[in-house]
């Protein structure tokens, strides 16, 4: 399949060169020719089958030039080496958890994928490549857990001093071998313009591969629509509401690919903080980014959120379409605690401050005859100031972080400027 830029649709390229460019030279981002349907026979069946077998299937029309089916079959398996459990949380409302990968957040999903693809190519063709990312807490760790060990590649965290939690600090700092660590003085955006910079550097690209795993990259986003068929694997219901914490809107894209396949979606909610740039767009047809207000659920403060280009594309530009489709939600800090609190005293279900918002929305905005499932897009341990906030006594998770707090750091402190960096790089 081919993958054209949606700021010109004649370029277009292969799904090894979408994976290895990230983004298309003269802006937009990449998007694919064609989402196929999935097989009739598979979208009649989908509760027998496994979710890796519905994955590859999903996958294949994508990659296949690339990726012999073989290897991907391999990447997929490992890519879903984790439980994807849904619950039931109160009557009309289930949760689907993407947390029980390495780094307890969804991101370990496309991260992984990404990362073996990348390692296939960089094993056949003998190119190296150094990956950035710039991290706000959880991109980095996921991405770091996914190409821990995978021959050819190198990773470059940037995070911002003091500003990521402890237990995400750990997951970023702890790797070792081809993963280097840079607390930034500053914040997550300084992070991000010296990873820009290093991209737009001549003399720096010609010594080394730069590559990006944000989730701008295909590989990072379209592997996320798998998840979405575990929903109607193990719910049958007619009129399913899936409600995704946003940010930056690759989750949520992964889910509108997953409904163009076929899956039983009914409806979706864009579930967001005070970055409510999507939806204010669904509710008004009129976008406006901004700039980003830090929130307590930080990995979604995103002013302009890259995948919204994405989702113009999937519905031809239209408004009435999309809002048709998608609706829109959003808490402030205030109420996002006292809902974490109200699902805690009547569900017994410990909620991270992102997927509540999720639950939230389910709550004040299914129709009777509907079923929500929210997702819960990272454990609570990964946002301990935020959760004890509404517990009784502090959070007790030492079993789960037991091990990952024994972990020594190594991290190289940054004061910001380009040049620090750069020689850092080069070193
Ligand atoms: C990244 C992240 C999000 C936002 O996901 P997008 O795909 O950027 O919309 C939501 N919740 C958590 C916990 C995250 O880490």
């Amino acid at each position: 399949m081919r993958f054209y830029s949606t700021s010109d649709p004649k370029h277009s390229v292969s799904f090894k060169e979408a994976v290895f460019t990230s983004l298309p030279p003269n802006k937009g981002l990449y998007f694919p020719v064609e989402i196929p349907r999935l097989d009739c026979h598979t979208l009649d069946h989908l509760s027998n089958r496994s979710l890796v077998s519905i994955g590859l299937e999903m996958m294949k029309p994508f990659v296949e030039e690339d990726v012999p089916e073989e290897v991907l079959d391999r990447i997929i398996h490992e890519t879903l080496d984790f439980e994807l459990p849904i619950k039931q949380v109160s009557e009309q409302i289930h949760v689907l958890e993407l947390y029980h990968g390495p780094t307890w957040a969804f991101k370990d999903v496309g991260a992984r994928f990404l990362a073996r693809c990348m390692g296939y190519f960089t094993e056949t063709t003998g190119k190296e490549i150094d990956i950035l990312v710039a991290t706000s807490g959880d991109t980095g760790g996921a991405v770091a857990a996914g190409f821990f060990k995978v021959p050819g590649t190198r990773v470059t965290i940037l995070y911002p001093k003091g500003k990521v939690s402890e237990v995400q600090e750990k997951q970023l700092t702890t790797w070792g071998e081809n993963i280097s660590a840079y607390s930034v003085e500053g914040t997550f955006d300084d992070c991000q313009a010296l990873v820009k910079r290093a991209f737009l550097d001549e003399d720096l690209n010609k010594k080394l591969n730069l590559s990006s795993a944000n989730s701008i990259n295909v590989a990072r986003f379209l592997p996320q629509s798998i998840y979405y068929a575990q929903v109607a694997r193990l719910l049958s219901h007619p009129k399913t509401v899936i409600s995704v914490p946003s940010g930056n809107y690759g989750n949520l894209t992964a889910g509108l690919f997953g409904w163009k396949m076929g899956l039983p979606i009914h409806r979706f909610i864009a579930a967001s903080n005070l970055n409510k740039v999507v939806p204010d767009y669904l509710e008004t047809a009129s976008y406006d980014p901004r700039d980003s207000v830090s929130t307590y659920s930080n990995a979604m403060d995103v002013g302009a959120p890259s995948n919204f280009e994405r989702m113009l594309e999937l519905f031809e530009g239209n408004h009435a379409k999309m809002s048709q489709m998608i609706s829109g939600y959003h808490l402030n800090d205030q109420q996002t605690l006292d809902a974490m609190k109200q699902c805690l005293d009547s569900n017994h279900y410990l909620t991270d401050p992102h997927g509540v918002i999720a639950y939230q929305a389910l709550k004040d905005r299914l129709k009777p005859d509907e079923m929500g499932v929210f997702l819960e897009t990272a454990h609570p341990v990964k946002f301990l100031p935020v959760v004890d906030h509404v517990l009784d006594e502090p959070a007790n998770f030492q079993d789960k972080t037991k091990e990952l707090m024994s972990r020594k750091q190594s991290v190289i402190e940054l004061s910001g400027d380009y040049e620090g960096f750069r020689n850092c790089l080069l070193d």
